[in-house]
């Protein structure tokens, strides 16, 4: 039979990092299997659920990567993929368990399904076989006295249509998961292979909920400046031990290794350090010109502008070791791409405490100027030459220039930034630093 794997979200709202990765651990399943990925929307509750919710789940699923082969804005043979359009397939549905004689009404009209009452063992592939006892709950209703029809119905109605093979889901699906087996065997359909994953929690153990630190993907993690490949990375292994040397891994590698036995039963913490650490990893792997790209957004967001690209790609990509996210990167190259950026008080203050600093600067200014060649070791050159002329040493004359050309005690080297500004712009805003905050 063919891996037929799909995600089902109810669109009340964000897409949250437990939704995504259920996503990913079906995308993960179909990708390694060679079998089919499909997305469907479960939003037959008019009152809870948004066209907008739906768009915001397609878009953090896209920007994860979890690209679906079947659902909305791609069709297929299944389709509609939204329940909202699928009743004639749940009257069709509905009739089958009429005619088996399962269904009757209550007063209002509502319909119930008749239960079996049969014990029903779940085989699943994280929890093992859950076995539940003959039930003692009245029937279930199946049919809204409106005519709409109730979750579990319609669930087990497009796992059928779809020809779903294996429900990846959460564990808090476990519990009713006997309501839809019996709902299959009443279909005389046989029920897919089901694998339950565990709750994530929050790092004090309680539930990860919609308002807490990391849940929702387009806020904490888009918005946030995360790079798709770390956040995908990361939540791989919310659950999931992957049987290699270390856990960043690719998107291949870790389609290759995915194996849903392999699912933890017990629940996953939730570590935004730890999301932030794999952050940084994969940011520091960019090339320039794929981190600028990435970038971008988030520097023009902060009123940063250029037209050389080139320059933009290698200012950004030199600070690329010193942020764990895009957001942090204006800050940190604010000043390569303007020249009226604010000197940092405190440093302003440690310079005119030494009145021999006008003077360094003004020769380091000099040689700099007689420079013909501008490249980092010319400029370092010249910085040396300087320092030596006033007998300090090459290091007393870094943290000055620095300040003179980026208006910080912090940021790559200070070489690096002369050369990526150019000649001009270094001598001009050593001219500015000396007036402006040496009082020269
Ligand atoms: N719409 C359900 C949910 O979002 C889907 C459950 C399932 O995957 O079967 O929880």
């Amino acid at each position: 039979m063919p891996i037929r794997v799909r995600f089902a979200p109810s669109p009340t709202g964000d897409l949250h990092v437990g939704g995504a990765r259920t996503a990913l651990f079906n995308w993960l399943m179909a990708r390694k299997t060679g079998g089919k990925f499909v997305l469907r929307v479960e939003d037959t509750d008019g009152a809870r659920n948004t066209a907008e919710a739906a768009a915001g789940i397609l878009k953090g699923m896209r920007w994860l990567g979890l690209d679906w082969d079947e659902g909305p804005e791609v069709g297929g043979d299944c389709g509609p993929y939204f329940q909202s359009q699928r009743k004639d397939i749940y009257d069709a549905y509905f009739k089958k368990l009429e005619d088996a004689g399962r269904v009757y009404a209550e007063e209002n009209g509502a319909m119930r399904f008749k239960f079996s009452r049969t014990a029903i063992t779940v085989h699943d592939l994280v929890c093992g076989d859950v076995t539940f006892a003959p039930t003692e709950e009245p029937d279930m209703t199946i049919r809204r006295p409106d005519g709409s029809y109730i979750f579990h119905f319609v669930n087990v109605v497009d796992d059928i249509e779809m020809r779903i093979s294996h429900v990846i889901r959460g564990e808090d699906h476990l519990s009713n998961t006997w309501k839809h087996i019996d709902l299959f065997n009443a279909f005389g359909a046989t029920p897919p292979t089901y694998a339950h994953i565990p709750l994530i929690l929050n790092p004090d153990g309680t539930k990860m909920s919609k308002r807490d630190e990391g849940s929702a993907i387009e806020h904490s993690y888009m918005n946030a400046g995360f790079l798709p490949a770390a956040v995908f990375n990361y939540l791989c292994l919310l659950g999931w031990t992957p049987k290699a040397a270390g856990e960043k891994l690719s998107r291949q590698e870790l389609v290759m290794l995915f194996d849903a036995e392999e699912i933890h039963s017990s629940n996953a913490k939730f570590d935004m350090k730890k999301a932030l650490w794999f952050n940084a990893q994969y940011l520091r792997e960019l090339n320039a010109e794929e981190l600028l790209r990435l970038a971008k957004p988030f520097l023009t967001a902060k009123g940063l502008q250029w037209s050389d690209d080139a320059m933009a790609a290698a200012a950004v990509h030199s600070v690329r070791e010193k942020v764990s996210l895009l957001t942090e990167l204006p800050e940190w190259v604010h000043y390569f791409f303007r020249e009226d950026f604010p000197f940092e008080a405190d440093v302003v203050a440690k310079l005119k405490a030494k009145p021999e600093n006008g003077g360094l600067l003004k020769a380091a200014a000099d040689l700099l100027g007689q420079s013909t060649e501008w490249t980092e070791p010319s400029v370092h050159d010249a910085v040396e030459a300087a320092a030596k002329s006033f007998s300090v040493k090459p290091g007393a004359m870094m943290p000055l220039l620095r300040f003179a050309l980026s208006g910080q005690s912090r940021g790559p080297g200070v070489t690096t930034i002369a050369h990526l500004i150019g000649k001009e712009k270094t001598l001009a805003r050593i001219q500015r630093a000396l007036g402006a905050a040496l009082g020269e």
